[in-house]
């Protein structure tokens, strides 16, 4: 760039002396007349001031010769720079493009250019050679000055690039400081923190809200990971302290092998519980990780909910319910996961037995609705109290009291935490209803074909048959 500009430069200025001595020679021409053949005569009014500063710089640094190179007037600074020899003057009289340029040295070294050209006497019998200069000293000085300045100029520029762009990028990259110092911050411990927002619509603020939509999902891993570590030890720790108290007591008070026996029958009926406890965790846990994948067939969900139904008519009849099968006309195969589809079943017709007072009913009601096929069982049992349905889905979930009244066994709470996996695997949605004192109302529909693709994997179906 700086060449770019000291050779436009160069330029300018030789173009400029150029245009000088151009004039001075159009000075030459209007005021010299060459009446014989060795007389020069400047025609110009003595008086006139301006005419006499034309003449000066005429005759500056000139050269006016014959034909031969015989100088006829010749100034000073020129005669330093060294006359023309008769050669060069005969060529530049012989040279059809005119004027021919040069430049000289003084003494000094100072540079000068020289216009070399001719005039012709009146007569035109004669050319008379005419070289007018100029000192290049005051463009060279200019030059000279802007080579310093640009020598000057570059570090300094070079220091002001520097500092503004350290000034610039550290500015722009302010941002991503900040992003690294909030993230910097966040823990699992601290999940809560956000990266601030910086209401600016660029590529930054992207990755601010990816960032803390990451740090959002990781939050509810950790909340939900937290919760089940707290409903798993919760859990396990009273029946283990249940066993481990008969066992304590019939270590000390029991007498005979009868109170042993019996001792140990109580015991193994709670580390039953233990077990069931753990097996149906560890199936849950698979199932939500995606470990367990539906093993699909043809399947009739009429049929196999008909014989679900009839399977806890004795169970019913015992604790004095009625239950029944319902149904409509319209095909209801599809592609289902049997073991699942009946654990389902299951789990959702024993809740309804079991929390339904003698004299109440259960009906399931099966029917194809549009492109998928529904699933209704409802009861007229004590109902859940609203704020206790958004987490019956939940593990471990039971409502306080109702068990209790309902049944002396008491669930797992895992039940429904199954039918909520079973029913998202088959790509459906599940749906309840329920009003305190009336009865409850599970809604289940599912598509004939889940969306989901899926692998054979009987080995957790025997597990899943044990909750
Ligand atoms: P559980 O093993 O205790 O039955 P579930 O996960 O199947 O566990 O159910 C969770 C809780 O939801 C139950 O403890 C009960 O309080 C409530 N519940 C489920 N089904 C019904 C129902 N049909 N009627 C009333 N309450 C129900």
């Amino acid at each position: 760039m700086t060449l770019i500009f000291r050779s436009t430069l160069k330029t300018s200025l030789d173009e400029q002396a150029q245009d000088e001595l151009n004039q001075t020679f159009v000075a030459v021409k209007g005021f010299l007349r060459i009446p014989g053949d060795a007389d020069l005569v400047w025609i110009l009014d003595r008086s006139d001031p301006d005419d006499n500063k034309i003449l000066a710089r005429i005759q500056g640094i000139e050269m006016i010769s014959d034909s031969n190179g015989v100088v006829l007037e010749g100034s000073n600074t020129y005669k330093s720079l060294g006359f023309d020899s008769a050669d060069y003057v005969r060529q530049v009289l012989s040279n059809p493009i005119q004027p021919v340029w040069h430049e000289k040295r003084d003494p000094s070294g100072v540079k000068y250019l020289i216009r070399s050209s001719y005039v012709v006497n009146e007569s035109r019998t004669r050319k008379i050679y005419v070289a007018i200069g100029i000192s290049l000293a005051p463009n060279n000085k200019l030059l000279t000055s802007f080579n310093w300045l640009v020598l000057a100029l570059i570090p300094l520029a070079v220091v002001i690039g520097m500092a503004t762009g350290w000034a610039v990028a550290g500015r722009a990259l302010e941002p991503v400081m900040a992003i690294a110092r909030a993230a910097q911050r966040i823990s699992g411990s601290n999940l809560s923190l956000r990266i601030p927002e910086r209401k600016a619509a660029d590529e930054l603020e992207y990755l601010v809200e990816t960032f803390n939509d990451m740090i959002s999902r990781l939050e509810q891993s950790f909340i939900q990971v937290r919760q089940f570590s707290t409903d798993v030890s919760h859990e396990l720790r009273t029946p283990i302290t249940i066993v481990r108290g008969q066992l304590e007591v019939a270590l000390f008070t029991a007498q005979t092998t009868e109170q042993y026996r019996d001792a140990i029958v109580v015991a193994l009926g709670d580390v039953e519980r233990l077990s069931a406890i753990v097996r149906a965790l560890l199936l849950l846990s698979q199932a939500e990780s995606g470990q367990v994948v539906l093993q699909l067939q043809p399947l009739d969900l009429c049929e196999t909910a008909r014989n679900i139904t009839e399977q806890f008519e004795i169970p019913a009849e015992g604790a004095g319910v009625e239950i029944s099968f319902h149904t409509r006309p319209g095909n209801c195969t599809g592609e289902f996961d049997r073991v699942q589809i009946e654990r389902m079943l299951s789990n959702l017709i024993s809740n309804a037995v079991k929390f339904t007072p003698p004299g109440g009913l259960v009906r399931v009601h099966v029917s194809r609705v549009g492109d998928q096929c529904e699933i209704v069982v409802e009861d007229t049992g004590q109902g859940i109290p609203p704020e206790h349905l958004p987490h019956i889905f939940d593990r471990f979930y039971r409502v306080r009291g109702m068990e209790e009244q309902a049944s002396p066994e008491k669930g797992l709470g895992l039940g429904l935490s199954f039918v909520n996996w079973i029913v998202k695997a088959h790509s459906g949605t599940i749906e309840v209803k329920s009003e305190q004192g009336k009865g409850t109302t599970f809604t289940v529909r599912l598509p004939f074909r889940p969306h989901l693709p899926n692998v054979s994997n009987s080995t957790h179906e025997s597990v899943m048959k044990a909750v």
